[in-house]
């Protein structure tokens, strides 16, 4: 595993990250997720992301990873990960369970650190941008997180480029540094090139990419149609049927051929893409086995595209 600095921090992140999104909660495998995680660290793979509300049930894959934690990350071995999590979508009834309330980021990281059994998470993040609540209210909220101990840094998640910019000052002035923003960003889904990343390069800030093979698409696992086994099918996942499009499948065909020609699969080609952009500090991926995760680590042995390559890409992509 290579680490990569986040942004102008001290922090180095591994490469290739691990999200706890779907696959841990509690209506999943608890003995396959234990696999993946000790699968990932065994590999060099030291963060690990979760947010209050991954489940399903909700806050269940925080439960669940508290456990992963205690049978095998014993002693000094929470000194060698980095776990982070996050508020701002819906966890619970009323009206504090939601958004970016100083009210609703403090009292969900103490429910998060709880559930998992912790002192502290690494990074804490807003999960999103709440357009009815003071920035700087949110800002203080992680602050105030980070002086109090509960978290050693702070980031924003889904944040669009000015309110980005907007966020950084603020904590800044606040004497607590943005240390990443963490966003959609994959082949398919291509936002973050509309100025956030030059928001980011120029405070400084690192770039964590999720949902890096759009859930699953940019892989070979649906050349020949929805598996059962797949996110796409599964009434818990989050990939909709109807994003699994003709349209997108035909590109997703022809960018398998591309990746076959470098003796890569398409999940390898789909995340060595974003690392070979030096403004992205991780890619985040999802994995329903350890042999998705072993694949998908692989791609850390070639991350060179050719210019040919690269147009030929953005010829299907466009
Ligand atoms: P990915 O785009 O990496 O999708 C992961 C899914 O793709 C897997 O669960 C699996 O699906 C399939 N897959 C992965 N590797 C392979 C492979 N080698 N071959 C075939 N199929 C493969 O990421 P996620 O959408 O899971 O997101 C990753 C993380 O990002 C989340 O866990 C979370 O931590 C974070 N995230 C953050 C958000 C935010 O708002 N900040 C929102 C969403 C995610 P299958 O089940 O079909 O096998």
């Amino acid at each position: 595993m290579k680490y990569n600095r986040c942004g102008k921090s001290g922090l180095l992140l591994p490469q290739i990250s691990l999200g706890l999104w779907h696959n841990f909660g509690s209506v999943d495998n608890f003995e396959n997720g234990e696999n993946i995680v000790k699968t990932a660290f065994d590999k060099g793979i030291t963060h690990f992301d979760l947010a209050n509300n991954y489940g399903p049930v909700p806050g269940s894959a925080e439960t669940n990873f508290g456990t992963i934690l205690k049978n095998n990350f014993k002693g000094n071995l929470r000194d060698e990960i980095v776990i982070s999590t996050k508020a701002g979508y819906t966890m619970w009834d009323g009206p504090y369970g939601d958004w970016g309330s100083r009210k609703y980021l403090l009292s969900s990281l103490d429910q998060s650190l709880k559930r998992m059994n912790l002192e502290y998470v690494d990074i804490f993040y807003s999960h999103r941008f709440d357009p009815e609540t003071p920035l700087e209210e949110t800002m203080m909220a992680l602050d105030h997180a980070v002086r109090s101990g509960k978290a050693l840094y702070a980031g924003i998640s889904n944040y669009n480029p000015e309110q980005t910019r907007e966020a950084i000052e603020i904590l800044k002035r606040l004497g607590t540094p943005c240390l990443i923003h963490q966003v959609k960003y994959s082949m398919f889904v291509r936002t973050p090139e509309e100025g956030l990343l030059d928001v980011l390069e120029e405070k400084g800030v690192g770039c964590i990419a999720f949902s890096p093979l759009a859930q699953g698409l940019l892989t070979d696992k649906y050349l020949k149609g929805i598996p059962e086994n797949s996110r796409a099918s599964n009434p818990n996942g989050h990939l909709q049927l109807e994003e699994v499009s003709e349209e997108k499948i035909k590109k997703v065909i022809a960018l398998n051929e591309i990746a076959q020609q470098s003796s890569q699969s398409l999940a390898q080609m789909a995340l060595a893409w974003l690392l070979n952009d030096n403004r992205i500090t991780s890619v985040l991926v999802g994995a329903s086995s350890v042999s998705q995760l072993n694949n998908n680590i692989e791609s850390l042995k070639n991350l060179e595209f050719s210019p040919v390559e690269l147009e030929m890409i953005e010829g299907i992509l466009y």
